[in-house]
């Protein structure tokens, strides 16, 4: 970390210095990046299922047309915390938020924040493809026909499609159904689903641990070509992913509470992608990284 710097909306953040970042290496948006305007902020998050904590105290900011990664061992809190970032906990009964997130300086807890809204701008995919068993048109076409976004419907899809690098392979047989096509292909069609609806974010968790090496590389592919327009965070336990793919990344660990009520994920060290694996700060992340961990 350097010194705080001004943002563009003159608010002061911990600086990180952003130079040599997958955003350079990939001659993406450098400049947008480097402004380091804070799509999510978070202060203090713990979410906790029936009242213990799985993931606690995190405080974080995640940059525009920024990648970030969230990894860390298995039940570290990845999934948990990533699901907050757009009310996705909510659907868990027992789940529950404190701190603040906040998207773009609002409070997307607060009570008059409609979490449909919310997940509209905010789409997320996750680890195992799950496409509705509808027609590869009418998944595309889902999110827009509830959200009233129909007109030029057909265009709509086949941009997304084109978007999400899958109109090729699927521009003849959009009537077939979606279950029929690969899982390389159905993840493509659920990145497709979430694009429809134009949001602002992409969350993934874990969107190709179940895909081959080369579905895997698409999706990486897809992921760095989708930068330029949309910010993503996205959780794998995949460090090579990680390292490939995004800017920043934050790595997440578990610890034995003091009073032995239980465990939760914290997190450790935030920075970006190139600190974290070859110069992190913290004994921690580099016992990880290296493979010293467990
Ligand atoms: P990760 O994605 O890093 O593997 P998770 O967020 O899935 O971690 O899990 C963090 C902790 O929260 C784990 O102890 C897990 O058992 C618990 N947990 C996750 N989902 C639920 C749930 N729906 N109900 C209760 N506990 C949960
Ligand atoms: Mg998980």
């Amino acid at each position: 970390m350097t010194e705080p710097e001004e943002t563009t909306e003159g608010r002061t953040v911990p600086g990180v210095n952003l130079a040599g970042t997958a955003a350079e290496a990939h001659g993406a948006t450098a400049k947008t990046f480097t402004t380091r305007e804070a799509v999510f902020a978070l202060d203090k998050v713990t979410v906790s299922y029936n009242g213990q904590p799985a993931v606690a105290d995190v405080s974080i900011e995640m940059y525009r047309h920024a990648i970030t990664a969230l990894i860390g061992p298995s039940g570290c809190g990845k999934s948990t915390l990533i699901r907050c970032l757009n009310r996705m906990n909510d659907l868990i009964p027992s789940a529950s938020v404190d701190g603040q997130v906040l998207y773009h300086g609002e409070d997307i807890y607060a009570p008059k924040i409609d979490p449909v809204e919310v997940r509209k701008r905010i789409g997320m995919v996750f680890q195992k493809p799950n496409p509705f068993p509808k027609s590869i048109y009418d998944n595309i076409a889902f999110g827009p026909r509830i959200l009233k976004m129909t007109k030029d419907l057909d265009e709509r899809v086949e941009r997304t499609l084109r978007h999400a690098a899958l109109w090729d392979e699927v521009k003849d047989r959009l009537k077939e159904n979606a279950l029929g096509l690969s899982g390389g292909q159905q993840q493509r069609l659920c990145i497709a689903r979430a694009l429809a609806v134009e949001p602002d974010v992409i969350l993934m968790d874990e969107p190709a641990s179940a895909l081959d090496p080369i579905s895997t590389s698409r999706i990486e592919d897809l992921i760095h070509e989708l930068k330029r327009e949309y910010t993503i965070a996205i959780v794998t336990h995949n460090m090579q992913q990680a390292a490939r793919v995004a800017d920043m990344t934050a790595f997440f660990s578990v610890e034995v509470r003091e009073d032995a009520t239980g465990r939760h994920g914290v997190l450790v060290e935030y920075d970006r992608t190139t600190r974290i694996f070859t110069n992190p700060t913290d004994r921690r992340t580099e016992d990880y990284v290296t493979g010293r961990f467990g």
